[in-house]
Protein backbone atom coordinates (compact mmCIF):
# COMPACT_ATOMS: atom_id res chain seq x y z
CA UNK A 1 0.00 0.00 0.00
CA UNK A 2 1.47 3.16 -1.14
CA UNK A 3 2.06 5.59 2.33
CA UNK A 4 0.34 9.17 1.67
CA UNK A 5 1.36 12.01 3.85
CA UNK A 6 -1.30 11.74 6.39
CA UNK A 7 -0.80 7.93 6.82
CA UNK A 8 3.01 9.03 7.95
CA UNK A 9 1.44 10.89 10.83
CA UNK A 10 1.33 14.71 9.16
CA UNK A 11 -2.12 16.18 10.04
CA UNK A 12 -3.99 16.96 7.67
CA UNK A 13 -3.88 20.81 7.35
CA UNK A 14 -0.50 20.42 6.52
CA UNK A 15 -1.05 17.55 3.90
CA UNK A 16 -4.01 19.43 2.46
CA UNK A 17 -1.17 22.49 1.37
CA UNK A 18 1.34 19.70 0.73
CA UNK A 19 -1.54 18.32 -1.94
CA UNK A 20 -2.04 21.92 -3.23
CA UNK A 21 1.40 22.89 -3.67
CA UNK A 22 1.64 19.36 -5.94
CA UNK A 23 3.58 16.92 -3.42
CA UNK A 24 0.55 14.48 -3.35
CA UNK A 25 2.73 11.70 -1.76
CA UNK A 26 5.73 11.57 0.71
CA UNK A 27 9.18 10.74 -1.38
CA UNK A 28 10.61 6.95 0.13
CA UNK A 29 13.24 8.98 1.89
CA UNK A 30 10.21 11.35 3.30
CA UNK A 31 8.09 8.41 4.38
CA UNK A 32 11.55 7.23 6.64
CA UNK A 33 12.57 10.45 8.16
CA UNK A 34 9.02 12.22 9.00
CA UNK A 35 7.80 9.69 11.27
CA UNK A 36 11.37 10.09 13.38
CA UNK A 37 11.31 13.17 12.94
CA UNK A 38 7.95 13.86 14.07
CA UNK A 39 8.88 11.26 17.28
CA UNK A 40 11.38 14.11 18.20
CA UNK A 41 14.51 12.31 17.34
CA UNK A 42 17.62 13.48 16.26
CA UNK A 43 18.61 12.63 12.16
CA UNK A 44 21.18 12.29 9.50
CA UNK A 45 19.13 12.23 6.23
CA UNK A 46 21.76 10.85 3.99
CA UNK A 47 19.91 10.53 0.43
CA UNK A 48 20.61 11.26 -2.97
CA UNK A 49 20.62 14.16 -4.89
CA UNK A 50 16.93 15.52 -5.88
CA UNK A 51 15.43 12.62 -3.40
CA UNK A 52 13.56 15.00 -1.32
CA UNK A 53 15.41 15.76 1.52
CA UNK A 54 14.04 19.57 2.25
CA UNK A 55 10.48 18.40 2.63
CA UNK A 56 12.05 15.46 4.76
CA UNK A 57 13.19 17.94 7.13
CA UNK A 58 10.59 20.80 6.19
CA UNK A 59 7.23 18.83 7.08
CA UNK A 60 8.23 17.96 10.47
CA UNK A 61 9.07 21.17 11.53
CA UNK A 62 5.87 22.58 10.27
CA UNK A 63 4.25 20.32 12.66
CA UNK A 64 6.20 20.82 15.49
CA UNK A 65 5.81 24.75 14.87
CA UNK A 66 1.91 23.88 14.35
CA UNK A 67 1.95 27.97 13.11
CA UNK A 68 2.97 31.22 14.16
CA UNK A 69 4.26 31.74 17.61
CA UNK A 70 5.29 35.10 18.20
CA UNK A 71 7.64 34.52 20.89
CA UNK A 72 10.96 34.43 19.07
CA UNK A 73 12.31 32.11 16.22
CA UNK A 74 11.94 27.76 17.40
CA UNK A 75 13.43 26.47 14.24
CA UNK A 76 16.87 27.61 12.11
CA UNK A 77 18.10 26.16 8.78
CA UNK A 78 22.03 26.86 7.83
CA UNK A 79 22.68 26.30 4.23
CA UNK A 80 25.99 27.22 2.27
CA UNK A 81 24.49 29.70 -0.29
CA UNK A 82 21.90 32.29 -0.75
CA UNK A 83 20.35 31.11 -3.44
CA UNK A 84 19.64 27.58 -1.36
CA UNK A 85 18.45 29.77 1.21
CA UNK A 86 16.02 32.12 -0.50
CA UNK A 87 14.89 28.03 -2.47
CA UNK A 88 14.42 26.79 1.37
CA UNK A 89 12.41 29.28 2.38
CA UNK A 90 10.39 29.15 -0.90
CA UNK A 91 9.58 25.39 0.02
CA UNK A 92 8.61 26.38 3.57
CA UNK A 93 6.11 29.03 2.40
CA UNK A 94 4.29 26.55 0.53
CA UNK A 95 3.63 23.73 3.32
CA UNK A 96 2.33 26.64 5.43
CA UNK A 97 1.69 30.44 4.45
CA UNK A 98 0.96 30.93 8.20
CA UNK A 99 4.82 30.57 9.71
CA UNK A 100 6.71 33.49 9.01
CA UNK A 101 10.48 32.60 7.97
CA UNK A 102 13.49 35.68 8.20
CA UNK A 103 16.04 34.65 5.12
CA UNK A 104 19.55 35.76 6.27
CA UNK A 105 22.14 36.49 4.45
CA UNK A 106 25.27 37.92 3.27
CA UNK A 107 25.53 40.41 0.04
CA UNK A 108 22.96 42.94 1.01
CA UNK A 109 21.71 45.08 3.06
CA UNK A 110 21.01 45.06 6.89
CA UNK A 111 17.75 46.90 6.71
CA UNK A 112 15.06 44.60 5.54
CA UNK A 113 16.77 41.64 7.04
CA UNK A 114 16.44 43.35 10.47
CA UNK A 115 12.74 44.13 9.70
CA UNK A 116 12.32 40.99 9.47
CA UNK A 117 13.90 39.75 12.56
CA UNK A 118 12.03 42.09 14.39
CA UNK A 119 8.98 41.32 12.67
CA UNK A 120 8.81 37.74 15.05
CA UNK A 121 10.03 35.03 12.95
CA UNK A 122 9.02 31.74 13.96
CA UNK A 123 12.03 30.42 11.27
CA UNK A 124 15.15 31.41 10.48
CA UNK A 125 17.05 30.08 7.31
CA UNK A 126 20.48 31.62 7.07
CA UNK A 127 23.64 31.27 5.76
CA UNK A 128 26.21 31.08 8.60
CA UNK A 129 28.21 34.07 7.90
CA UNK A 130 25.58 36.86 8.38
CA UNK A 131 23.41 35.21 11.11
CA UNK A 132 26.52 35.38 13.28
CA UNK A 133 26.95 38.39 12.42
CA UNK A 134 23.42 39.47 13.22
CA UNK A 135 23.14 37.01 16.49
CA UNK A 136 26.80 38.34 18.06
CA UNK A 137 24.77 42.47 17.95
CA UNK A 138 21.96 40.61 19.34
CA UNK A 139 19.69 41.03 16.47
CA UNK A 140 19.17 37.77 16.00
CA UNK A 141 18.37 35.06 18.70
CA UNK A 142 19.10 31.86 19.22
CA UNK A 143 17.89 30.96 22.54
CA UNK A 144 14.76 29.40 21.58
CA UNK A 145 15.93 27.21 18.73
CA UNK A 146 13.94 23.78 19.03
CA UNK A 147 14.60 22.45 15.47
CA UNK A 148 17.72 22.91 13.74
CA UNK A 149 18.70 21.44 10.18
CA UNK A 150 22.53 21.75 8.92
CA UNK A 151 21.42 20.98 4.81
CA UNK A 152 24.36 20.63 2.98
CA UNK A 153 25.59 19.08 6.46
CA UNK A 154 29.17 17.71 5.14
CA UNK A 155 29.62 21.45 3.58
CA UNK A 156 28.85 23.20 6.66
CA UNK A 157 30.47 21.27 9.22
CA UNK A 158 33.70 21.30 6.91
CA UNK A 159 36.53 23.88 7.05
CA UNK A 160 35.32 27.19 5.45
CA UNK A 161 31.64 27.08 7.57
CA UNK A 162 33.01 25.11 10.65
CA UNK A 163 34.19 27.81 13.23
CA UNK A 164 30.55 29.78 12.27
CA UNK A 165 28.25 27.23 12.51
CA UNK A 166 30.17 25.60 15.99
CA UNK A 167 29.34 29.40 17.14
CA UNK A 168 26.52 29.25 16.26
CA UNK A 169 25.32 25.45 17.95
CA UNK A 170 26.92 26.78 20.58
CA UNK A 171 24.41 29.70 20.82
CA UNK A 172 21.46 27.47 20.49
CA UNK A 173 20.24 25.15 23.16
CA UNK A 174 21.36 21.62 23.91
CA UNK A 175 20.51 18.61 21.74
CA UNK A 176 19.06 15.50 21.73
CA UNK A 177 16.80 13.60 23.28
CA UNK A 178 14.75 14.95 26.31
CA UNK A 179 16.09 17.82 25.46
CA UNK A 180 14.97 20.86 23.70
CA UNK A 181 16.27 21.01 20.64
CA UNK A 182 16.41 18.40 18.07
CA UNK A 183 18.84 18.19 15.23
CA UNK A 184 19.64 17.16 11.59
CA UNK A 185 22.08 16.51 9.11
CA UNK A 186 21.02 16.10 5.57
CA UNK A 187 23.04 15.49 2.40
CA UNK A 188 23.93 13.55 -0.77
CA UNK A 189 27.03 13.18 0.28
CA UNK A 190 28.80 11.97 3.90
CA UNK A 191 32.51 11.51 4.02
CA UNK A 192 33.57 9.71 6.72
CA UNK A 193 35.15 12.38 9.07
CA UNK A 194 32.09 13.51 8.86
CA UNK A 195 30.97 10.69 11.81
CA UNK A 196 33.07 12.87 14.10
CA UNK A 197 30.94 15.69 13.87
CA UNK A 198 27.37 13.55 13.63
CA UNK A 199 29.35 11.59 17.03
CA UNK A 200 29.99 15.68 18.47
CA UNK A 201 26.51 17.66 17.69
CA UNK A 202 23.77 14.92 17.99
CA UNK A 203 22.60 12.64 20.31
CA UNK A 204 21.22 8.92 19.70
CA UNK A 205 20.64 10.12 15.95
CA UNK A 206 18.52 8.30 13.41
CA UNK A 207 20.13 8.06 9.93
CA UNK A 208 17.84 7.38 6.90
CA UNK A 209 19.54 6.06 4.15
CA UNK A 210 18.30 7.02 1.13
CA UNK A 211 17.93 4.46 -1.79
CA UNK A 212 19.29 3.94 -4.86
CA UNK A 213 16.41 4.00 -7.42
CA UNK A 214 16.30 0.55 -8.90
CA UNK A 215 16.23 2.41 -12.71
CA UNK A 216 18.95 4.79 -12.51
CA UNK A 217 17.83 8.14 -14.11
CA UNK A 218 21.20 9.72 -14.38
CA UNK A 219 23.69 8.91 -17.31
CA UNK A 220 27.34 9.97 -16.72
CA UNK A 221 30.06 9.95 -19.00
CA UNK A 222 33.51 11.25 -19.23
CA UNK A 223 33.95 12.86 -23.02
CA UNK A 224 37.59 13.57 -23.94
CA UNK A 225 38.41 17.24 -25.38
CA UNK A 226 41.37 19.07 -25.77
CA UNK A 227 41.79 21.64 -23.81
CA UNK A 228 41.61 24.06 -26.46
CA UNK A 229 38.63 22.70 -27.66
CA UNK A 230 36.65 22.78 -24.73
CA UNK A 231 34.77 25.91 -25.71
CA UNK A 232 33.80 24.68 -29.38
CA UNK A 233 32.88 21.12 -28.19
CA UNK A 234 30.37 22.67 -25.03
CA UNK A 235 28.85 25.20 -27.52
CA UNK A 236 27.71 21.67 -29.98
CA UNK A 237 26.42 20.44 -27.39
CA UNK A 238 24.28 23.55 -25.96
CA UNK A 239 22.77 23.55 -29.06
CA UNK A 240 21.69 19.99 -29.40
CA UNK A 241 20.44 20.10 -25.98
CA UNK A 242 18.27 23.50 -26.71
CA UNK A 243 17.07 22.15 -30.14
CA UNK A 244 16.36 19.07 -29.96
CA UNK A 245 15.84 18.31 -25.80
CA UNK A 246 14.42 21.36 -25.33
CA UNK A 247 15.97 21.17 -21.75
CA UNK A 248 18.53 23.73 -20.18
CA UNK A 249 22.14 22.99 -18.87
CA UNK A 250 23.87 23.97 -15.79
CA UNK A 251 28.05 24.32 -17.00
CA UNK A 252 30.10 24.25 -13.76
CA UNK A 253 34.12 26.02 -13.87
CA UNK A 254 36.50 25.90 -11.21
CA UNK A 255 36.98 29.35 -10.87
CA UNK A 256 34.95 32.03 -10.68
CA UNK A 257 36.88 33.98 -13.18
CA UNK A 258 36.44 31.19 -15.42
CA UNK A 259 32.99 30.98 -15.35
CA UNK A 260 32.73 34.86 -15.89
CA UNK A 261 34.41 34.47 -19.41
CA UNK A 262 32.92 31.03 -20.43
CA UNK A 263 29.93 33.20 -20.06
CA UNK A 264 31.15 36.19 -22.16
CA UNK A 265 32.20 33.67 -24.48
CA UNK A 266 29.02 31.88 -24.87
CA UNK A 267 27.22 34.57 -25.26
CA UNK A 268 29.47 35.69 -28.10
CA UNK A 269 28.27 32.41 -29.59
CA UNK A 270 25.10 33.03 -29.31
CA UNK A 271 23.79 30.95 -26.65
CA UNK A 272 21.46 32.86 -23.73
CA UNK A 273 23.95 32.03 -21.27
CA UNK A 274 23.94 33.52 -17.24
CA UNK A 275 26.20 33.60 -14.82
CA UNK A 276 26.57 32.51 -11.03
CA UNK A 277 29.51 32.96 -9.18
CA UNK A 278 30.32 34.53 -5.80
CA UNK A 279 32.64 37.75 -7.30
CA UNK A 280 29.00 38.74 -8.62
CA UNK A 281 26.84 41.04 -6.45
CA UNK A 282 23.67 40.07 -5.32
CA UNK A 283 21.52 41.44 -7.56
CA UNK A 284 23.15 39.74 -10.29
CA UNK A 285 23.45 36.66 -8.78
CA UNK A 286 19.53 37.10 -8.51
CA UNK A 287 18.98 37.40 -11.76
CA UNK A 288 21.19 35.08 -12.98
CA UNK A 289 19.16 32.33 -11.41
CA UNK A 290 15.90 33.99 -12.01
CA UNK A 291 16.93 34.18 -15.52
CA UNK A 292 17.64 30.67 -15.82
CA UNK A 293 14.34 29.46 -13.17
CA UNK A 294 12.12 31.31 -15.92
CA UNK A 295 14.35 29.41 -19.46
CA UNK A 296 15.37 32.35 -20.28
CA UNK A 297 18.77 31.23 -20.19
CA UNK A 298 19.91 28.09 -21.91
CA UNK A 299 22.61 27.93 -19.83
CA UNK A 300 23.75 28.40 -16.35
CA UNK A 301 27.67 29.26 -16.15
CA UNK A 302 28.39 28.68 -12.82
CA UNK A 303 31.50 27.61 -10.05
CA UNK A 304 30.45 25.17 -6.78
CA UNK A 305 28.28 27.96 -6.00
CA UNK A 306 25.05 26.30 -7.85
CA UNK A 307 26.62 22.66 -7.14
CA UNK A 308 24.47 22.15 -3.89
CA UNK A 309 20.44 22.16 -3.36
CA UNK A 310 19.59 24.20 -6.05
CA UNK A 311 16.88 23.06 -7.50
CA UNK A 312 15.53 23.97 -11.25
CA UNK A 313 13.15 21.41 -12.76
CA UNK A 314 14.08 21.64 -16.63
CA UNK A 315 18.17 20.89 -16.41
CA UNK A 316 18.75 18.14 -18.94
CA UNK A 317 22.20 17.80 -18.77
CA UNK A 318 25.25 18.88 -16.75
CA UNK A 319 28.82 19.68 -17.91
CA UNK A 320 31.84 19.74 -15.61
CA UNK A 321 34.22 21.95 -18.21
CA UNK A 322 36.42 21.56 -15.51
CA UNK A 323 37.17 18.91 -12.94
CA UNK A 324 35.93 19.59 -9.19
CA UNK A 325 37.96 19.30 -6.01
CA UNK A 326 36.54 16.42 -4.58
CA UNK A 327 34.11 13.91 -5.13
CA UNK A 328 31.44 14.85 -3.41
CA UNK A 329 31.44 18.11 -5.25
CA UNK A 330 30.95 15.94 -8.37
CA UNK A 331 27.76 13.93 -7.22
CA UNK A 332 26.99 17.18 -6.48
CA UNK A 333 27.35 18.82 -9.47
CA UNK A 334 26.11 16.10 -11.48
CA UNK A 335 22.60 15.95 -9.07
CA UNK A 336 21.80 19.06 -10.82
CA UNK A 337 20.09 16.87 -13.17
CA UNK A 338 18.06 13.50 -12.69
CA UNK A 339 15.90 14.94 -10.31
CA UNK A 340 13.12 13.86 -8.05
CA UNK A 341 12.40 10.58 -10.47
CA UNK A 342 13.54 12.65 -14.25
CA UNK A 343 15.74 11.47 -16.37
CA UNK A 344 18.83 13.72 -16.81
CA UNK A 345 22.48 13.70 -18.08
CA UNK A 346 26.11 14.70 -17.26
CA UNK A 347 29.33 14.91 -19.52
CA UNK A 348 32.94 15.07 -17.69
CA UNK A 349 34.86 16.79 -19.97
CA UNK A 350 38.88 15.25 -19.69
CA UNK A 351 41.68 16.89 -21.42
CA UNK A 352 45.31 16.15 -20.86
CA UNK A 353 45.32 19.01 -18.32
CA UNK A 354 42.77 17.42 -16.33
CA UNK A 355 44.33 13.93 -16.47
CA UNK A 356 46.44 14.41 -13.16
CA UNK A 357 43.34 15.84 -11.20
CA UNK A 358 41.06 13.05 -12.66
CA UNK A 359 43.31 10.69 -11.23
CA UNK A 360 43.16 12.18 -7.88
CA UNK A 361 39.44 12.15 -7.96
CA UNK A 362 39.82 8.50 -8.76
CA UNK A 363 42.24 7.61 -5.34
CA UNK A 364 39.33 9.89 -3.09
CA UNK A 365 36.49 7.69 -4.30
CA UNK A 366 35.41 9.14 -7.74
CA UNK A 367 33.83 6.42 -9.32
CA UNK A 368 34.59 5.01 -12.81
CA UNK A 369 33.09 6.76 -15.80
CA UNK A 370 32.24 5.68 -19.12
CA UNK A 371 33.67 7.30 -22.25
CA UNK A 372 31.27 8.86 -24.51
CA UNK A 373 32.24 8.78 -27.61
CA UNK A 374 32.08 12.48 -28.86
CA UNK A 375 32.10 12.38 -32.27
CA UNK A 376 28.84 10.43 -32.63
CA UNK A 377 27.24 12.59 -29.99
CA UNK A 378 28.24 15.58 -31.57
CA UNK A 379 27.97 14.41 -35.13
CA UNK A 380 25.13 12.10 -35.46
CA UNK A 381 23.33 12.88 -31.78
CA UNK A 382 24.09 9.29 -30.26
CA UNK A 383 25.23 8.95 -27.01
CA UNK A 384 27.55 5.65 -26.91
CA UNK A 385 29.00 5.25 -23.78
CA UNK A 386 31.75 2.73 -23.44
CA UNK A 387 32.83 1.17 -20.19
CA UNK A 388 35.51 2.02 -18.76
CA UNK A 389 38.05 -0.98 -17.53
CA UNK A 390 39.14 1.26 -14.79
CA UNK A 391 36.64 0.21 -12.12
CA UNK A 392 36.13 2.01 -8.68
CA UNK A 393 38.39 1.44 -5.87
CA UNK A 394 36.02 2.61 -2.79
CA UNK A 395 33.14 0.69 -2.89
CA UNK A 396 31.68 2.67 -0.15
CA UNK A 397 31.33 5.79 -2.26
CA UNK A 398 28.02 6.42 -3.10
CA UNK A 399 26.06 8.89 -5.18
CA UNK A 400 24.21 9.68 -8.60
CA UNK A 401 27.11 8.79 -11.11
CA UNK A 402 27.77 5.81 -9.74
CA UNK A 403 23.75 4.72 -11.24
CA UNK A 404 25.24 4.69 -14.91
CA UNK A 405 22.15 3.11 -16.83
CA UNK A 406 23.34 0.07 -19.08
CA UNK A 407 20.77 0.48 -21.41
CA UNK A 408 20.09 2.14 -24.53
CA UNK A 409 19.44 5.57 -24.14
CA UNK A 410 16.92 7.71 -25.65
CA UNK A 411 19.11 10.09 -26.49
CA UNK A 412 17.89 9.46 -30.37
CA UNK A 413 17.36 6.15 -29.13
CA UNK A 414 20.34 4.71 -30.62
CA UNK A 415 22.27 1.19 -29.53
CA UNK A 416 24.04 1.55 -26.40
CA UNK A 417 27.05 -0.47 -26.69
CA UNK A 418 28.11 -1.34 -23.79
CA UNK A 419 30.76 -3.79 -24.36
CA UNK A 420 32.12 -1.79 -27.28
CA UNK A 421 35.64 -1.06 -26.12
CA UNK A 422 36.74 0.37 -29.21
CA UNK A 423 38.88 4.01 -28.63
CA UNK A 424 36.86 6.90 -28.91
CA UNK A 425 37.54 9.63 -31.22
CA UNK A 426 37.88 13.19 -29.65
CA UNK A 427 35.84 15.71 -31.25
CA UNK A 428 37.35 18.05 -33.96
P1 LIG B 1 17.27 17.04 -2.30
O1 LIG B 1 17.34 18.10 -1.24
O2 LIG B 1 17.20 15.66 -1.75
O3 LIG B 1 18.35 17.17 -3.33
P2 LIG B 1 14.84 18.42 -3.01
O4 LIG B 1 14.30 18.50 -1.65
O5 LIG B 1 15.43 19.67 -3.58
O6 LIG B 1 15.90 17.25 -3.10
O7 LIG B 1 13.69 17.87 -3.95
C1 LIG B 1 13.93 17.59 -5.30
C2 LIG B 1 12.68 17.87 -6.12
O8 LIG B 1 11.68 16.92 -5.82
C3 LIG B 1 12.08 19.24 -5.88
O9 LIG B 1 11.71 19.81 -7.11
C4 LIG B 1 10.87 18.94 -5.06
O10 LIG B 1 9.83 19.89 -5.26
C5 LIG B 1 10.45 17.57 -5.55
N1 LIG B 1 9.75 16.79 -4.53
C6 LIG B 1 10.21 16.52 -3.29
N2 LIG B 1 9.31 15.76 -2.61
C7 LIG B 1 8.28 15.55 -3.44
C8 LIG B 1 7.03 14.85 -3.31
N3 LIG B 1 6.72 14.20 -2.20
N4 LIG B 1 6.20 14.85 -4.37
C9 LIG B 1 6.53 15.50 -5.50
N5 LIG B 1 7.67 16.19 -5.68
C10 LIG B 1 8.55 16.21 -4.67
MG1 LIG C 1 18.65 19.61 -0.84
Amino acid sequence: MSETFQSIGVRSRTAEALTAAGYETPNPVQQDAIPQLLRGCDCVIDAPTGSGKTLAYVVPMVERLAGHGGHGARALILVPTRELATQVAGVIRKVDRGLRTAVLMGGVGYGAQLTLLRNAPDVIVACPGRLLDLAERGDARLGKIEYLVLDEADEMLDQGFAHDVERILGMCPVTGAHATRQSILASATMPEWVQQMIAKHLQHPVRVKGVQSQEPLLEHGMMAVRGDMKLKTLSRLLHRQRDLEQSQTIVFHRTKHGAKKLARDLLQLGHTAAELQGNLSQNARDRAISAFRKQDAEVLVATNVAARGIDVANVGLVVNYELPETPQWLTHRVGRTARNGAEGKAITFLSDQDAEQWRKLRKQGAPALPKLDGERLLEAGEWIMTETLDEPRNSRFSGPQSQQRRRPSRWQGRPFQSRDRRSHTTPS
